[in-house]
């Protein structure tokens, strides 16, 4: 079932999260023969936008933050991705998690070009009113950028509904008018849609079974560990565990644990709710180093906090036979060639953490439609979509004989590729 083909060797500049997006478009490009021209142009971003934001400091100080957007595509329609507030968002950083978003989509089947923003900041010492003026000030240096048919952002890390709700209140402001569908991830009762704040741990889960159904196993028989314990982790684990997967290992920045019977995945969101969001103090398990999490012993490893996590050093020692990648990126392109060679399967990110982008698109669909569904309807059109694209990728990844990322990747990039010719206007 797992290809166990000769990894190609990759070149990438250690460190550098675009080159690490690179490597694996190079490899997908070669091995379904893309022509050099579509390669070179999803090799470029097509736009980049970086802005200061001065901003007024509860202290009385103004300081300056750096805000970026990418457009990395907007082939197949229009650009789609989160903003990250973190103290490591740069320039290569918001460049590759843009080329992932036009690969996400185009692997979700949405109608959607790939973006992604951010602001270097540390959201956690930020007040509310500080938070919220930030945020305007990188709305309102956004504004032609942004826009229903042209840009639109939703939550990442360090960012949730909160933000979104001030973007798209800066935006009416500016333009004069009501406009939800500038944004998505926005809470339930502004536009939101029902489903979307658990639509990433959702597809994380449809993604896991999936898989679990491929490789023959039962889930009321296999046990994970779920690195993060936020938007993505906390609602993975939730419903890994209600499809009945043993959780055995949980964390996050401040705390992780391992309990060989299972954790209460319950009692560990009712901590974080009582605990200002962190897991510290949580008593439902053994306090373990944080990367012993990454090589504990089950059977399924979720990533769904950080990048980079699973260099060549954790990927000798994954003991895991299947990781879903709940986080952007948590893989180097080095310990890729491992994970292959030790036989283990990944769902890659832009297959795993579509659901987020999926909703999304809902969203956006409901803002424009002037009408709202239930959240039945979203879970049910969410699933089938999910578990399509999962096949798509799993019947690419089979057809050219390499591994589920390269797989989606080929998915991505036919259809990409489709859209530049089928335009043509170089
Ligand atoms: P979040 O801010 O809600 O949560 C991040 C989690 O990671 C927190 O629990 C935090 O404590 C934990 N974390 C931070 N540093 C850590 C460390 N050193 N060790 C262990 N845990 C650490 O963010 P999120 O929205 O859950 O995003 C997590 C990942 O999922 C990111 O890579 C993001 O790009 C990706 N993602 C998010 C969405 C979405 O809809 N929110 C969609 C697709 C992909």
């Amino acid at each position: 079932m797992t290809t166990k083909t000769k990894p190609t060797p990759v070149e990438h500049h250690e460190n550098s999260m675009f080159d690490a997006v690179l490597a694996r478009l190079d490899i997908a490009a070669k091995i379904c023969g893309l022509s050099e021209d579509v390669t070179n142009i999803l090799r470029n971003p097509q736009r980049q936008v970086k802005v200061s934001l001065p901003v007024m400091m509860d202290n009385g100080k103004v300081q300056i933050f750096e805000g970026f957007r990418t457009i990395h595509s907007t082939i197949l329609g229009p650009s789609k991705g989160g903003i990250r507030y973190a103290m490591d968002v740069c320039d290569d950083e918001v460049k590759a998690l843009s080329a992932w978003m036009t690969f996400k989509c185009a692997v979700a089947n949405i109608p959607y070009g790939g973006a992604k923003g951010g602001i270097k900041c540390d959201p956690r010492k930020l007040s509310i009113g500080e938070s919220e003026r930030l945020t305007r000030a990188y709305t309102a240096a956004m504004a032609d950028v942004f826009g229903v048919d042209k840009d639109i952002p939703a939550p990442d890390m360090g960012t949730s509904g909160r933000e979104m709700a001030w973007i798209v209140d800066e935006y009416n402001k500016i333009f004069r008018g009501s406009f939800p569908g500038v944004v998505t991830g926005k809470p339930v009762g502004i536009g939101g849609s029902l489903g979307r704040d658990a639509a990433t741990g959702r597809g994380v889960m449809i993604s896991t079974l999936a898989a679990l159904k491929k490789m023959n196993l039962d889930p009321k028989k296999v046990t994970a560990s779920v690195q993060g314990f936020g938007n993505v982790g906390s609602h993975a684990a939730r419903l890994l565990a209600s499809r009945g997967i043993k959780i055995c290992a949980i964390g996050d920045h401040t705390a992780t644990f391992w309990n060989e019977k299972g954790i209460d995945i319950q009692a560990a969101l009712r901590h974080t709710k009582e605990n200002g969001g962190v897991l510290r103090g949580f008593n439902g398990g053994t306090e373990i180093k944080a990367n012993e999490l990454l090589t504990a012993n089950v059977d399924i490893l979720v990533p769904a906090a950080l990048q980079n996590v699973i260099t060549e050093e954790i990927a000798a020692n994954v003991k895991a036979k299947l990781i879903v990648e709940g986080a952007n990126g948590p893989t180097t392109p080095e310990a890729d060639s491992i994970l292959q060679e030790k036989g283990i399967i990944v769902i890659p990110d832009i297959l795993a953490n579509g659901g987020g982008v999926t909703v999304s698109y809902f969203e956006w669909v409901q803002n424009k439609y002037g009408h709202y569904w239930n959240e039945e309807e979203v879970k049910t059109k969410h699933d089938a979509s999910m578990n399509d694209a999962f096949e798509q990728v799993w019947y690419n990844g089979q057809h050219y004989k390499t591994t589920m990322r390269i797989g989606a990747y080929i998915t991505a990039l036919k259809k990409v590729e489709f859209g530049i010719k089928a335009k043509g206007s170089y």
